[in-house]
């Protein structure tokens, strides 16, 4: 029998754990901490089911951000991710560590650098099958398409085949390749659904939207303006980065020059250094970063007055991050500009931006405000074509609001057969795929 538990919040994006058994094999995949309202994986069940093994999808906090306080209670557990998610794993606490130290001191830290560095890591490169423990499930990753090193996890033994998509991502765009999944069927099928609600993706190319992103860029640049992009380190930075870059080869955009800010950087030189040759031109991103300058906070103090392009963190504006100041200082210059290019969480500084300059569009406006619908996640119609291919029995619908579960579970009923498909509640164990 196959079961399945969330140990985080399956119903929101908050934070991703899940608990798979296939008879007694038991595997926790992901150990995610929601880094704005803390908690973490719960333990207990994962203890219960006497799991031996976690295995990480990929990088970001949601994902990760729990996995010191996890293995606390797992002791001698070890954690199979690629060698990317492992480089990018240790950027991603080691920065969440920083920013909660200088939020709240160091008694407000939720795990220890020591715990961060003690993590027992087992690496594996992209499809390779191989047992997690002597006699264990065999475990394969496979490119998610989603962040650099992001798996998708395939699970398998006694001829019961379980895969967790992680987040994922099934069309190419800038560099990186699109996801690829197993061939099927299989039994189970974990997949995210944080788009399933979203119709506004529903036949919107990538290209079509780079372009119109790359087209609004040289306009504003034209009219002598400074483009403020306020993006995450992990993942959007990279992909913006490319975008530009190709830009200014193809002269769709002005040679003007493009900053990059430190953590970015950072992750950038990972990205490149750690990437698989399947999942996409990381020579065009090595490129990409030789060609952009440094975003310090003395440029960010006092922006050039002549057009440029800031690529900075935080993506939502978040109080005292470089994104902020830049917003502030912006809109002195005619052709000023800050283009959003992803989510944006309701209450954070970037929304009410977004949101005050609908009302105040117009000649009395700072500077330009617009929003691009870049995401990282697979939009609904292409989740369920790769639903259809994959032929799970059972599909468990996580990572998405009820909304987006609601709407995706409907449609894989009716789109893809007699499938049966469960979005699990906190506390709930399924029993599946019963023979
Ligand atoms: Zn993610």
């Amino acid at each position: 029998m196959i079961r399945y538990r969330s140990l985080g919040a399956a119903g929101v994006m908050g934070a991703s754990a899940h608990l798979v058994s296939i008879g007694d094999a038991a595997v926790v995949l992901d150990a995610g901490r929601d880094p704005r309202g803390g908690g973490a994986p719960e333990v207990g069940p994962a203890q219960r089911a006497g799991a031996r093994a976690v295995v990480l999808s990929h990088a970001h906090l949601d994902h990760s951000g729990g996995l010191p306080i996890l293995l606390r209670g797992l002791p001698g557990v070890r954690v199979t991710a690629t060698p990317a998610t492992r480089a990018l794993v240790d950027l991603a606490l080691a920065d969440h560590l920083r920013r909660c130290r200088s939020q709240a001191g160091a008694s407000g830290l939720p795990f220890s650098d020591a715990e961060r560095r003690a993590i027992p890591w087992a690496e594996r490169a992209f499809g390779r099958a191989a047992p997690l423990w002597p006699g264990g499930p065999d475990c394969t990753l496979l490119p998610a398409g989603h962040l650099t090193g992001a798996a998708g996890v395939l699970i398998e033994m006694a001829g019961r085949r379980v895969f967790y998509s992680g987040d994922v991502h099934l069309a190419s765009r800038a560099w990186q390749a699109g996801a690829r999944w197993p061939a099927g069927p299989v039994d189970v099928l974990v997949v995210e659904s944080t788009q399933g609600g979203n119709a506004a993706l529903d036949g919107l190319e990538q290209a079509t939207l780079e372009a119109a992103l790359l087209t609004a860029l040289a306009d504003a640049l034209r009219r002598g303006g400074r483009v403020l992009l306020p993006v995450f380190a992990f993942g959007k930075a990279q992909e913006m980065l490319v975008l530009l870059h190709r830009g200014r080869i193809q002269g769709t955009l002005p040679q003007v020059p493009i900053y990059l800010s430190g953590l970015a950087r950072a992750v950038t030189r990972a990205c490149v250094a750690g990437a698989d040759p399947g999942e996409g031109d990381a020579d065009l991103l090595a490129a990409a970063l030789r060609s952009c300058r440094p975003l310090t906070a003395a440029v960010a103090a006092q922006p050039p007055v002549e057009p440029a392009v800031f690529l900075a963190g935080s993506g939502m504006l978040g109080d005292g991050s470089l994104s902020n100041g830049l917003a502030e200082r912006l809109g002195t210059r005619a052709g000023d500009a800050v283009f959003f290019v992803g989510y944006l969480d309701p209450e954070t500084p970037g929304f009410e931006l977004r949101a005050s300059a609908r009302d105040t569009e117009g000649p009395d406006a700072r500077f330009t405000v617009r929003s691009f619908p870049f995401t990282a996640h697979a939009a609904r119609q292409d989740v369920v074509a790769a639903v259809r291919a994959l032929a799970p029995r059972e599909v468990v619908l996580v990572h998405g609001d009820g909304a987006a579960r609601e709407h995706l579970a409907e449609r894989l009923v009716r789109e893809t057969g007699a499938v049966r498909v469960h979005r699990p509640v906190p506390g709930e164990t399924l029993a599946l795929a019963e023979r």
